[in-house]
């Protein structure tokens, strides 16, 4: 079965095929679909919906999205489902590591936590697998690999932040990586 994938980013790819070494694995590339699909719903459900439904009605595949957000108590919720765009339209990782850290000063609550929804569109139906991963901001970028906010993200039980763990270390405990862990079980039951 050759299920699509979709998302323009290298770093989520690497990190999703890892997970799944026995699917036929299709990136937005491999089917020629390399316009940006907008991220227009106010969720991750809804953002996740709009990428799969994107290519499931645009080129015909079985395909799964999925939309994560980066969740901090202390800023009741920020930056969530708006985290790729935290500081800006023309904004970057490193800018919203920066603007994150700078409204946590003073803060004494830390807590956050990565929450991803995959959807699944496959033979007529839609399916959504939840994956949260418990942690904390820290108070400087620690480790270089990664992508996002992974140099500042420290999970709950851990030592080291994400950016200083392997692919496989930080796919065992992500959030990502519990929630492919859903699909995957899915996908082996039908
Ligand atoms: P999206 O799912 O691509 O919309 O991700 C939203 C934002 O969260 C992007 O800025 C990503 O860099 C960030 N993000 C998503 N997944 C991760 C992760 O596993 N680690 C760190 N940042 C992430």
């Amino acid at each position: 079965m050759k299920i699509v994938f979709a998302t323009h980013n290298p770093n989520k790819l690497k990190e999703v095929a890892a997970l799944l070494p026995n699917i036929d694995l299709l990136s937005l590339t491999d089917i020629g679909c390399t316009e940006e699909i907008p991220e227009t719903a106010d969720t991750l459900e809804g953002n996740a919906q709009i990428k799969a439904n994107h290519v499931t009605e645009k080129y015909g595949y079985p395909c799964f999205a999925d939309d994560t957000g980066l969740l901090v108590t202390a800023l009741n919720g920020e930056p969530g489902v708006y985290s790729a765009r935290y500081a800006g339209e023309d904004g970057n990782a490193e800018k919203n590591m920066d603007l994150l850290l700078t409204n946590l000063k003073g803060k004494s609550d830390r807590s956050a936590y990565f929450k991803t929804i995959i959807c699944l569109n496959l033979n007529n139906q839609q399916h959504l697998f939840e994956g949260v991963c418990d942690g904390e901001i820290l108070k400087e970028r620690q480790g270089l690999e990664g992508f996002g906010y992974d140099p500042i993200f420290k999970p709950k039980g851990f030592d080291s932040s994400f950016a200083e763990m392997s692919l496989a270390a930080k796919g065992k405990i992500s959030h990502r990586g519990l929630a492919v862990q859903k699909l995957i079980e899915f996908l082996q039951k039908i």
